[in-house]
């Protein structure tokens, strides 16, 4: 099945009036009309299937029946939209369910700020306490990682073309390259270790050390869990606070709901948004150790810091981590997708594939390079799979299916995506 730009489709008003900025609609360049589980749709009734679902916003897929339903009802009995950050009913239950359902079984006895409404908001909140708590300003982050596009989230970003962008300078923040990266292993933590106790490496005491449990626009590298834990042990040694962004990680992509659970690891903040409000709509949280929780009240505010139909989905969505079907559904289809590592190794020896859970990457760097990717992202996306690149050159290609996607659906998408390796 090839899906040549239809000519019914007229996308003219987007290039006259939207900005130049704009950039997934220049890979994926039809007109999205509806959407269901896995799979997207064209108003003229072409069919995509979705592996990159909203960079990992759509965890549990397009218009997931249980949520769909909730957010409808609350419509229907006219819920409260808009709340500042008074207390609401929409937003009582969300807290409650994030309690039962995350931060007691992760063992967090944090606060929770609601941020702006993207994640880069949530980055912004943990990086301000963090140097609002510790009264230190220095921040130790990792090369590769990505943590936003407003200044502070910037600041901590590796990507030079994200930097540019936003001409943020290398103020305060030390970077220091991950444990694994496309320059091989590093011994990051004896880097971080030998700056902290050489009274004269030019790096002060920082407030924080922020990264992903799992490097995902840096081209999906997973941390171990032990280098995890001995970064906690290193950091509560010189009284450096931890930020873990579980921005993409988080709920549920790479096996539990947050990356780092299975490393035992507490996070002093945790950032936390894309899926948590199950049905893309846009939501941000900042988890805040109980004794770091040191704002006055509104010293970090903005209008939209409650979407409370985010609340209400985001409360039916986390009512899915109940169901043991859920779980299952989960297990199977991180099972099947991680067969694929054989499948993209017998295409090409040379292609490396790295992951967790349900997010995938397939190294094409020693293997063809950003021009192999880019030719498997098109093929793909003329044969119905959206799906997208990272890493530094966009040499990964990077594979996000829904957590719960169907194993027929699953299967043809990979189909589509060896048949593209084959191709390009
Ligand atoms: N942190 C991580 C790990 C991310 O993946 C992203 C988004 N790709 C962000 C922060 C920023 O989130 P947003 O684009 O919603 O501002």
């Amino acid at each position: 099945m090839t899906s040549p730009p239809h000519p019914t489709e007229d996308l003219s008003v987007f290039h006259r009036l939207e900005s130049e900025v704009r950039l997934y609609c220049r890979k994926f360049p039809v007109l999205f009309e509806r959407a269901k589980g896995a799979e997207l749709y064209t108003g003229d009734g072409r069919r995509f299937i979705d592996f990159f679902c909203g960079a990992g916003t759509l965890n549990y897929g397009h218009n997931p029946e249980p949520v769909k339903r909730r957010i409808t009802e609350y419509l229907a009995a006219d819920g409260l939209m808009h709340g500042l950050d008074m207390h609401t009913v929409a937003k009582r239950d969300f807290l409650s369910a994030l309690d039962e359902v995350v931060l007691r079984p992760c063992g967090l006895d944090h606060k929770v700020q609601f941020c702006g409404p993207t994640g880069t908001d949530a980055v912004e909140a943990a990086l301000k306490i963090a140097r609002r708590a510790t009264g230190r300003s220095g921040v130790i982050a990792f090369t590769g990682g990505y943590h936003g596009m407003s200044k502070g989230s910037l600041e901590v970003t590796g990507s030079r073309r994200a930097r540019r962008a936003g001409q943020v300078g290398g103020a305060d923040v030390t970077f220091v390259p991950y444990e694994d990266g496309p320059l091989g292993p590093f011994d990051s933590l004896g880097l971080i270790e030998r700056l902290l106790v050489d009274r004269s490496s030019g790096v002060s005491l920082p407030a924080a050390v922020i990264l992903e449990p799992v490097q995902m626009e840096g081209g999906v590298y997973p941390a171990s869990f032990g280098w995890l834990r001995e970064l906690r042990a290193m950091t509560e040694r010189h009284g450096i606070l931890l930020i873990m962004d579980e921005i993409q990680t988080g709920c549920g992509r790479t096996g539990t709901f947050f990356g780092f659970e299975p490393s035992g690891v507490v996070p002093d903040l945790v950032t936390v948004s894309k899926s948590i409000s199950g049905y893309g709509f846009p939501l941000s949280l900042a988890l805040i150790r109980r004794d770091l929780d040191v704002w006055e009240p509104g010293e970090h505010t903005g209008t939209f810091r409650g979407n409370q139909l985010a609340f209400v989905a985001a409360t039916a969505a986390l009512g899915l981590w109940r169901q043991d079907g859920f779980h299952a559904a989960r297990a199977a289809a991180a099972q099947q997708l991680a067969g694929f590592r054989a499948t993209a190794q017998a295409v090409d020896p040379d292609i490396v594939v790295r992951g967790r859970g349900m997010a995938l990457g397939v190294d094409l760097g020693r293997a063809g390079g950003p021009g192999r990717a880019e030719r498997v992202q098109k093929y793909a996306f003329e044969h119905g799979l959206v799906i997208e690149l990272c890493g530094r050159d966009d040499e990964v290609v990077k594979v996000l299916p829904p957590l719960t996607i169907d194993a027929e659906v699953l299967e043809r998408g990979l189909g589509i995506l060896h048949d593209a390796l084959l191709a390009g």
